[in-house]
């Protein structure tokens, strides 16, 4: 038998997440079983007709009896209602794993509630898009993204390689981190970045009103970027705020610092200091791209076949 196959994985959420992992893990033969459950009938009856699951509940202790790994895709504020309901009905021996875009935060809303035997290994999948709900996810989502793995202190070995093995077969790549450190590394890398996504976004919108629709009709590559992150899951990234404070806002710190030294370059015609920082960015994205982690295409290989210059607000392909 693949020592990778789980004869029941239950996933709790079927959004954008758990769509996914139904996607890959159908793609990779994991699973002899795959139940479900959502919170609304419409994302229910969507997980059946789609051929997510096989069968899909109401209730999500009902979903996770005699399952084998147990995976929670929920925005990581519902966890720990959630973990009062599956508590007594998680099998023992099984695993119990998230995929949660924080970590500190969710052991601490979990772990009380993991029964002797069940084995829990936080984790977060790092990819995602701004869309989410059953009809969001895809097979391929995970392929060469990095997994994270946070064990607690005492975590089974063979629990660990074979919720490691199964992010592989779905195509990721792992890494294993403590999730304090998790929580910093992504604060930086997409919290905070999420952040001034919406703020800017916020502003200008708020802009919008006094330069009439200018804003949409002539906005510019850099500002388009930025709705498109803005466009992203708005209770998922309330949660995440409210759970991981004290890294963004530590983060925060640093960022105001830097944009403060930016404001005084600009100011006293210090033209040395902007070209300092933004020839060192452009090695970032560089190594991004060079790590496999975005495409070299100018403008992201966005389609410019659509519009035209005579027509700049008309609207083009998602990327
Ligand atoms: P999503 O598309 O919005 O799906 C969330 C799912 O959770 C839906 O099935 C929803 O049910 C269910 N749900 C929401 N609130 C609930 C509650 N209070 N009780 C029970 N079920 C509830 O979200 P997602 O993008 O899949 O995100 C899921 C998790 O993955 C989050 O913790 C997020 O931090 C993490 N994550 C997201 C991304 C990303 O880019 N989106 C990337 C990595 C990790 P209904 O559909 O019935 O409302």
């Amino acid at each position: 038998m693949n020592s990778t196959k789980f004869e029941k994985i239950a996933l709790i959420g079927l959004g954008l997440i758990g769509s996914s992992l139904c996607h890959a893990i159908k793609r990779a033969g994991l699973a002899g079983q795959i139940t479900g459950s959502a919170r609304s009938e419409a994302t229910r009856q969507a997980s059946l007709q789609l051929g997510l699951v096989d069968a899909v509940f109401a209730d999500p202790a009902e979903a996770v009896a005699d399952a084998d790994l147990v995976i929670l895709c929920v925005p990581v504020g519902a966890n720990e209602q959630i973990m009062k309901v599956i508590s007594p009905a998680l099998k023992a021996g099984a695993i119990l794993t998230d995929t949660g875009s924080v970590k500190s935060e969710v052991v601490r809303h979990v772990e009380p509630y993991v029964p002797d035997g069940v084995h829990f290994i936080p984790g977060h999948p790092i990819a995602g898009t701004e869309e989410s709900g059953p009809k969001a996810g895809f097979a391929e989502l995970f392929d060469g993204r990095w997994s994270i793995l946070t064990p607690l202190y005492g975590t089974d070995e063979a629990a660990l390689e074979k919720l490691k093995r199964f992010w592989q077969a779905c195509g990721s790549d792992v890494e294993i981190m403590s999730p304090e450190h998790h929580d910093l590394v992504l604060a930086i890398t997409s919290h905070v970045p999420h952040l001034i996504a919406y703020n800017i976004v916020g502003t200008a919108a708020d802009i919008e009103q006094v330069t009439r629709s200018e804003v949409i009709k002539f906005s510019a590559a850099g500002f388009r970027d930025f709705t498109r992150i803005a466009a992203s899951n708005p209770v998922m990234w309330r949660d995440i705020f409210l759970n991981n404070k004290e890294a963004v806002l530590e983060m925060l710190g640093r960022f105001s610092e830097d944009l403060a030294t930016l404001q005084r370059a600009i100011r006293w015609d210090d033209g040395d200091t902007l070209l300092e920082l933004f020839t060192r960015t452009r090695d970032i994205r560089r190594g991004i791209i060079e790590a496999g982690q975005e495409t070299p295409e100018p403008d992201f290989g966005r389609s410019h076949g659509t519009l035209t210059a005579a027509d700049p607000a008309k609207p083009r392909e998602k990327s």
